[in-house]
């Protein structure tokens, strides 16, 4: 019982990979064949007490997470899509210090980041998020999916914990004498917050970076977002600056650079192809090929490419839906 239990969980996990993280990741074969010693994530120390949890083969925790060890305290990065690997990085920070897991900082709302927030907060964390994400974690996160959302995601999307200490500002969090900066930075979703370790030179960037994986800009809005990332990768510390990304590996400015070059293109392919007269399917079709000659190598591209043509079409023509402030 146990067994089938978790089989049918792995499906519905292997689902909602395929619609978030798109089909590169759930074409993993590690997704299939359970092993249950290895952890869902690739742990990394970056700086003295800082760490990355880059998703593991297969999508198995659905984004990248991480954390900050402070005199008195550990602050984590996110909190993954699926609850295990929440559990698994808990039980990782306890192997290095017995220090209180203090806070998570969310990057933004979407699901693959906010899925363990429950285990942390009842492990004893506060959660902190931007303004707009207490009012869109149960809603946007269900127009995410989209209509093939299933009666067993409603549920789990109406069921996730709420942040607890919500900020349109910046904020700086001390642990002990450890300083840890959280930003609030515009381009992905209207929510999006970037945690820095100055004393480290290290930037947790959630999905306002993707690093040589195609984004998904369901929510996104690329004019600002280009300025963001360039912003980011550009200041005077960032070349000696290790940047986490929201998915793929550990990132450089080089990397930085080269994801707003993609979506740079992209928004130059869509713009000539909108000069011709293009839209819809036809569109979709004339910018593939330049787009896959760019860009084609990006781990899940082709789930991914054609949504972005289309949502970048929506933006330059001023129809983009992106989520609304609602009132606390
Ligand atoms: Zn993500």
């Amino acid at each position: 019982m146990r067994t089938a239990i978790k089989h049918a969980n792995r499906r519905f996990l292997r689902a909602a990979i395929v619609l978030i993280a798109g089909p590169g990741f759930a074409a993993c074969p590690a997704i299939a064949s359970s092993q249950p010693a290895a952890l869902p994530f690739e742990l990394t120390m970056i700086a003295p007490g800082v760490y990355s949890a880059i998703d593991g083969p297969g999508g198995k925790s659905g984004s990248n997470a991480g954390f900050v060890i402070g005199d008195d305290g550990v602050l984590v990065v996110d909190s993954f899509f699926d609850p295990e690997a929440t559990r698994a990085l808990i039980a990782e920070i306890r192997k290095l210090t017995p220090k209180p897991i203090r806070y998570v900082v969310n990057t933004h709302y979407h699901i693959d980041h906010v899925g363990g927030d429950a285990v942390l907060q009842q492990a004893g964390a506060v959660v902190i998020a931007h303004r707009n994400v207490r009012g869109w974690v149960r809603t946007e996160n269900l127009h995410l999916f989209g209509d093939r959302i299933t009666p067993a995601m409603k549920d789990r999307v109406a069921a996730l914990a709420l942040p607890d200490l919500t900020t349109d500002k910046d904020l700086t969090v001390w642990l002990g004498q450890r300083k840890v900066v959280v930003r609030t930075v515009h381009g992905h979703t209207g929510g999006d917050l970037v945690v820095s370790v100055p004393d480290a030179d290290v930037v947790f960037c959630g999905d306002i970076v993707w690093r040589h994986v195609s984004p998904n800009i369901i929510d996104g809005t690329v004019a600002t977002w280009i300025q963001t990332v360039r912003g980011l990768g550009s200041g005077p510390q960032a070349a000696q600056t290790t940047f986490v990304p929201g998915h793929g590996g550990i990132a450089t400015a080089k990397d930085l650079a080269d994801f707003a070059d993609y979506l740079d293109d992209l928004r130059a392919i869509v713009r000539s192809a909108h000069a011709k007269g293009l839209s819809g399917d036809a569109l979709v079709q004339a910018a593939m090929p330049e787009l896959t000659r760019k860009h084609g190598d990006w781990t899940a591209f082709a789930h991914f490419a054609p949504l972005e043509l289309r949502f970048m079409a929506d933006e330059l023509a001023g129809r983009k839906r992106t989520p609304q402030p609602v009132g606390e």
